[in-house]
């Protein structure tokens, strides 16, 4: 499988990708992870990256597509990746063609999962992450067993600075302005295949699983 989640921050990009990883055998490639944690070990792209990562706003194209190109040169993403986060707009998504194109490979779907604004909005303000591990939690749908502390490692959770509540609507308002438009790119390609992941992750999976023919 070599595919693309596409959806609102907060619909469950991440928690949904946990299962298909397993299930699919492929790897997650989520480039907010990858910005966090080259702002964790302060590398140049994470200083660059920093203040737009924090702000909710998006990393130029030309460093996140330098990223996922060195990305995709790792051994691990021959047997299939899942985009996660990436693209983020129609120059990242033609950037992305070309990458691909260079390989030889073709992606097999873009699956774009819906939720409503309210709902995305309220997942961001429980979301709870652990900086060490990068668990992430919901403080009422996915608490860990313990109040406030990571399940995996023992560190206290905390909650992600771009989830706050003054940066969460500038970064539905650039998924709205941006990266929307990437739904009919993919449609075109005949390659989007939509669930609904306003219910629970286990739904969400069994819809792809179910649509997804691969
Ligand atoms: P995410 O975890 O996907 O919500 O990403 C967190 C932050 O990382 C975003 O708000 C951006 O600042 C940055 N980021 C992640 N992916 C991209 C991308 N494809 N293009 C630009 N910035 C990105």
């Amino acid at each position: 499988m070599r595919a693309i989640l596409l959806g609102a921050p907060g619909v469950g990009k991440g928690t949904t990708a946990g299962l298909l990883v397993e299930h699919y055998g492929v790897v997650h490639i989520s480039t907010g992870d990858m910005f966090r944690s080259a702002l964790k070990n302060e590398t140049k792209v994470g200083l660059v990256a920093k203040s737009y990562v924090e702000k909710g706003l998006l990393v130029p194209d030309n460093i996140t597509n330098d990223l996922v190109e060195e990305r995709l040169l790792s051994d691990d993403v021959k047997n299939g990746f899942l985009f996660d986060g990436y693209p983020r707009n129609l120059f990242q998504a033609e950037e992305f063609d070309k990458i691909l194109k260079n390989k030889n490979w073709n992606l097999d779907a873009v699956i774009y999962i819906t939720a409503s604004d309210e709902c995305v909005i309220e997942r961001i303000a429980g979301r709870r992450v652990c900086p060490k591990c990068g668990a992430v939690y919901h403080i009422t749908n996915i608490p860990p067993k313990v109040s406030d502390i990571c399940d995996n490692c023992g560190t206290t959770i905390i909650q992600r600075k771009d989830d706050s509540k003054e940066t969460v609507l500038d970064r539905l308002r650039i998924y709205k302005e941006q990266t929307k438009p990437l739904i009919s790119y993919y449609e075109a390609k005949g390659l989007l295949v939509e669930v609904d992941g306003s219910k629970n992750v286990e739904l969400t999976f069994k819809q792809i699983k179910e649509k997804f023919k691969g």
